[in-house]
């Protein structure tokens, strides 16, 4: 069974609105096991849908089509398929009615133009719609199918669960699963990572294809590495995705910071927790995103304290007692950890001081960062970093180093003597 999604819309080609439809529709067609090898894009524009909608069919089994099923004149979604199937289009009394009366029970009366949602193609079946006014529609072309569905995400979403994926299944008979799993990483390069795991990725292609692995760069989420595992139970994919995991990690060793949705933040919150510290921030370039991203994880207020936003100079020697002198430096980094501290009364003080452009500063370049711990625990230690791009790239990745750093630091990943 081979299926294609064609999304339909103007506003998708002309990037007004992100294709997220077909995102989530692939998404739920490999969790049932089933192949989807081509996502179209199209116009509102009767003939290039049609055609669109001919090559979908010629090239797979079946065809999930999202968007302009709605009542305005750019909604032609249902001519299409009618011309594609050689079938008229004839008004359902039935939905008519439920139209009518949806409209009424809001206190307004149905307009001309919403009949048109009540025409449906000889010969197709209607998906009810629960969410919204436009029903779906299944519609037979031959041995094989085009399922239509409204643009609305949740419309969607909910016709495709309840309507479209079952019927998917029924047809192919199919039993399979197709699971994904993804390790996040902080610290190498792309090609670097792909050079770690070389042999494994050699060795997964000489297998039986069950597993695979592929490279999603996310910015400042750090680098993932997803594995995908196929199986005809869960369980067995679930056992194929855990025993990569350990693979993996065992390759990789720390730098992954965390797995499908576990980010940077989490896996610092859950490190401060397991040692039952609590923590407070100082914060120069980064201006609070750090703070912020702390304060995202849920339940933080049971171990995080606060930040100082010591972005003058002043503010680091007055505030938080910096020596004078230079104020971007490991030393001035470490007094930034150890005054916060001690002002905000934590276990552990985290400072980061740096030049974020466009100009340098003290000498510095531009990229140059300091972070800083303070901590009964771990002592005072500091680590200089040099980070590529813009003021604004070069304070998100401030940010994220700077919390990984804390996380390795916090694992015991860094090792004990002097600074890195
Ligand atoms: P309606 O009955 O609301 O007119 P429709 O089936 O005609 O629904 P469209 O008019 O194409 O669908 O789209 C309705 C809205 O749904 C769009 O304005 C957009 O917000 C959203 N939408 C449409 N297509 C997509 C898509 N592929 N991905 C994400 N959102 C979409
Ligand atoms: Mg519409």
């Amino acid at each position: 069974m081979r299926v294609e999604i064609v999304a339909i819309g103007t506003e998708l080609l002309l990037g007004q609105i992100v294709d997220t439809n077909s995102t989530v529709a692939s998404q739920k067609l490999a969790e049932a096991g089933i192949d989807c090898l081509y996502q179209t894009r199209v116009g509102d524009n009767l003939q290039r849908i049609v055609s669109v909608l001919n090559l979908a069919l010629e090239r797979n089994d079946a065809v999930i089509v999202s968007g302009g099923l709605g009542p305005t004149q750019d909604d032609i979604t249902r001519e299409a398929i009618a011309e594609v199937m050689g079938a008229p289009l004839q008004l359902n009394p039935q939905i008519e009615d439920k139209i009518r009366a949806m409209f009424a029970s809001r206190g307004r009366t149905m307009t001309a133009n919403n009949v048109k949602q009540a025409m449906v193609p000889a010969g197709a079946r209607i998906i009810e719609q629960k969410k919204g006014t436009a029903p779906g529609l299944v519609c037979p072309v031959g041995a094989k199918v085009i399922y239509a569905v409204p643009g609305v995400p949740y419309e969607m979403l909910d016709m495709l669960d309840r309507a479209v994926i079952p019927d998917l299944i029924s047809r192919a008979g199919v039993s399979g699963v197709i699971r994904s799993r993804s390790l996040r990483t902080w610290g190498l390069s792309e090609s670097a990572l792909s050079e770690l795991v070389a042999p494994r990725l050699e060795a997964l292609d000489a297998g039986d294809g069950s597993t695979t692995i592929a490279f999603l760069a996310s910015g400042i989420e750090g680098i993932k590495l997803r594995i995908t595992a196929k199986g005809k139970s869960s369980e067995i994919v679930d056992a194929l995705l855990e025993a990569e995991e350990k693979e993996l990690k065992s390759m990789l060793g720390d730098i992954v910071f965390g797995v499908d949705e576990t980010t940077i933040e989490m896996s610092v919150a859950r490190e401060v927790v397991r040692l039952g510290l609590t923590l407070s921030v100082a914060e120069s370039l980064t201006g609070g995103l750090i703070s912020s991203r702390l304060v995202s994880v849920p339940g933080a207020s049971g171990w995080y304290k606060g930040c100082v936003v010591s972005y003058a100079s002043e503010i680091k020697h007055k505030v938080l007692g910096v020596s004078d002198g230079p104020v971007v430096s490991e030393s001035a980094a470490i007094e930034l950890a150890l005054g916060v501290r001690k002002l905000l009364g934590s276990d552990l003080g985290l400072g980061i001081t740096g030049v974020a452009g466009p100009e340098s500063q003290e000498g510095n370049s531009i990229g140059t960062v300091f972070v800083g711990t303070s901590s009964a625990m771990f002592g005072d230690r500091a680590i200089q970093l040099s980070l590529p791009g813009d003021r604004d790239r070069v304070r998100q990745y401030a940010t994220i180093s700077a919390l990984d750093w804390l996380r390795r630091l916090l694992s015991g990943r860094i090792p004990s003597t002097g600074l890195d």
